[in-house]
């Protein structure tokens, strides 16, 4: 399925790039009332990502669709793809899958060392399996090349087997397809932050393969904003993600065949919340989730957004009432159920009150 959209011509020829359009359109712009309360500092805003609707929705439905244009445009089949035990990417692919009538294999890596058993069969694991995804085990969480090699073994097998396999790749190196979904992303928010004349200042979201920073930062620059964007790591320390945003930056820039407006200056990354690594909880970051749950009712997960918000609250205590901050809820919703063990123990520790 090939779909055009009316994209201003500064955004390059992303019109022409094969996308399966798997969102139910614009993900709302809202305000947080009792978090900017809560915070006393800047007036605070949520871009409800965790809302793009596909399968509980979140980041990579956006990511996706340009990932299932291409597969659709070579008529595959079979969509491989590798991610962590508790990937939002690998489900909502199952579901795209499902959605696009084709099938998905899974290959879940072992990148997180946890005491919880419900991390191995709860969560994102049991809605892969109820979308009926094939699931194979990698056990090298920490080698990128080494998952995208074990993919292309497998998808040497389907094809053997008569089968047309896609492979959603992890390591850098190939085009960064997912990140024109932030592309269209910051227009949508470009868009709506124009309607109600929104003084934004500061746009924070996690950063991990920092396909969705980089696409949001790019967008932003190209439609000529100059809003911040402070990306929150949540997998691998600021110095080494600044090099993964800007080489995806320039990749979005030959992709879309126009010159990158992004300068070194423009990738802020925070991460005082990583610690003590991907896909691993820290205090802040459990009690931001109970905050977040208990002032405006968003459900943020340990792994990605429950990190991010934790970075927002930080800098919005230290802003003043004169600023305003939108934080992107890039979703994460069914890891909850798969940490359910250091979310309770925030839980006991806040008393069941955000105060
Ligand atoms: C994957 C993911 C992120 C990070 O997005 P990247 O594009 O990989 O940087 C953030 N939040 C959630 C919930 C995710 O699943």
């Amino acid at each position: 399925m090939k779909t055009t959209m009316d994209f201003p011509p500064e955004l390059g020829r992303i019109d022409s790039v094969p996308r399966s359009i798997l969102t139910t359109g614009q993900t709302p712009l809202e305000p947080m009332p009792n978090l900017t309360k809560h915070c006393g500092g800047a007036q605070l805003f949520v871009k409800r990502d965790d809302c793009t609707g596909l399968a509980f929705g979140g980041n990579k439905v956006r990511q996706l669709e340009f990932y299932f244009g291409a597969a659709s445009a070579e008529n595959a089949d079979t969509i491989l793809i590798t991610g962590a035990v508790q990937s939002n990417f690998v489900r909502m692919a199952a579901a795209a899958a499902r959605k696009l009538g084709m099938t998905c294999h899974i290959q879940l890596e072992e990148r997180v060392v946890t005491e919880d058993p419900r991390y191995h069969v709860s969560g994102n694991v049991f809605v892969d399996k109820l979308l009926g995804a094939t699931l194979h085990s990698y056990p090298h969480g920490e080698d990128e090349s080494g998952a995208d090699r074990q993919l292309g073994k497998l998808a040497a097998g389907l094809r053997d087997a008569g089968h047309r396999p896609y492979i959603i790749h992890l390591a850098p190196g190939h085009p960064p397809l997912g990140s024109l979904g932030y592309v269209v992303a910051a227009h949508e928010l470009l868009q709506q932050i124009l309607e109600i004349d929104l003084p934004v200042d500061e746009i924070f979201v996690g950063s991990g393969s920092g396909a969705t920073h980089a696409g949001l930062l790019f967008g932003l620059r190209a439609l000529g904003s100059s809003i911040q964007v402070t990306g929150v790591c949540v997998r691998r320390d600021a110095i080494s993600q600044e090099v993964r945003v800007r080489n995806t930056c320039h990749e979005i820039a030959t992709l879309l065949d126009i010159e990158s407006k992004v300068t070194d200056d423009d990738i802020k990354l925070i991460d005082s919340f990583l610690a003590p690594g991907y896909g691993v909880t820290n205090a802040a970051t459990s009690n931001a989730i109970v905050i977040g749950a208990q002032t405006e009712a968003l459900i943020l997960d340990p792994v990605y957004s429950g990190k991010a918000i934790a970075g927002l609250i930080h800098q919005a205590k230290l802003a003043s009432d004169s600023s305003t901050f939108v934080f992107v809820h890039t979703g994460g919703t069914p890891a909850i159920f798969a940490y359910q063990k250091d979310i309770e123990e925030a839980l006991a520790i806040s008393d069941g009150s955000s105060d």
